[in-house]
């Protein structure tokens, strides 16, 4: 028996991608997707060859955290196209094959190990430097195809993102352990919403505004004056605890699993609307003061 034709030809379309990495979840909602997109922007600015892959194939949120809604994907002699954001950063996901965002996808294990797979044999990337793969939460069918398909051309590793709680942190480790038993580095794990930052000018903002009484415009006014005279003041941050974290959160539980922390990013107001609205957070109109640092220092590490 000869080697599995579809193996082979994952192999031949892979050799052109430098890089490949996972991003994963133990639970929905802990902003994995977020990250993900966000990490595709970051890679893409600092000029990488990027192809983001989204197979949360119930759940694909892509083309909306990349404002491509509405875009379909085309074929070529090469294979699939995937749907571009930039000329460097190329999409791919099953949100683009729906006829309308509200459809259900109710696919069986088998159906979606054939998606994933098609995806990997028949989507042509070109030469790019990373592949971007964001995973549905949990270690289901999904996560066995993936792995193993792509094992054979080499995973660089995954990035597991979670929130500080206890409840988020006890799937992290199911995620870490299957990350073990099938050979794929663990890069690091993300806390994310770590914990709530408002700058000062809002506190400042709502204070005055309440506390004192005064109307919008002199409200305005007064955090103009601040930003003018004390900018430094203005980029001061409150930061208060979400999550209860008595449990010491990722880092300790990193320590615990002998995998690293990556670091945190706080839950950001701003990251929120960015995400929304599909786009950057580290650049244009929806730059993030304070989440955007955060992030960058995790995806240089
Ligand atoms: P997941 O992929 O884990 O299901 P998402 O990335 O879809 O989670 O995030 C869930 C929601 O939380 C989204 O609306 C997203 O914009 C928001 N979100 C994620 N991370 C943050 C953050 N650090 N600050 C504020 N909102 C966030």
């Amino acid at each position: 028996k000869g080697p599995d034709p579809d193996l082979v030809a994952i192999a031949e379309r892979m050799s052109t991608v430098k890089h490949k990495i996972l991003v994963l979840s133990g639970k929905g909602g802990v902003g994995k997707s977020t990250f993900s997109a966000q990490l595709s922007f970051a890679l893409a600015g600092m000029d990488h060859q990027v192809g983001l892959m989204d197979i949360d194939i119930c759940g694909p949120s892509m083309p909306k955290m990349l404002a491509l809604e509405g875009h379909e994907i085309h074929q070529s002699n090469l294979g699939w196209s995937p749907v571009y954001v930039e000329d460097n950063l190329g999409v791919m996901s099953i949100g683009f094959m729906l006829p309308n965002s509200d459809e259900a996808v109710v696919w069986r294990g088998p159906r979606k190990n054939a998606l994933i797979k098609q995806f990997l044999k028949d989507v042509y990337w070109g030469e790019i430097d990373y592949l971007v793969v964001d995973a549905p939460p949990g270690t289901s069918d999904e996560h066995i195809s993936i792995v193993q398909y792509l094992q054979a051309t080499g995973i660089d590793g995954a990035i597991i993102v979670t929130t500080p709680q206890e409840v988020s942190l006890i799937d992290v480790r199911k995620e870490v352990s299957f990350c073990k038993k099938v050979g794929v580095p663990v890069l690091g794990v993300v806390e994310n919403m770590s914990g709530l930052c408002q700058s000062l000018a809002d506190v400042t903002f709502m204070k005055v505004q309440s506390e004192l009484g005064l109307s919008v415009d002199v409200t305005q006014d007064v955090i103009s004056c601040l930003r003018i005279n004390a900018p430094e003041l203005v980029n001061f941050l409150a930061y208060s605890e979400v999550f209860d974290r008595s449990g010491g959160g990722a880092e300790r539980m990193c320590r615990e699993m002998g995998v690293p922390f990556l670091g945190s990013v706080p839950l950001d107001p701003q990251l929120c609307k960015a995400a929304e609205q599909g786009k950057s957070c580290f650049e244009g109109d929806n730059k993030c003061s304070v989440s955007a640092p955060a992030l960058k220092s995790i995806i240089e590490k």
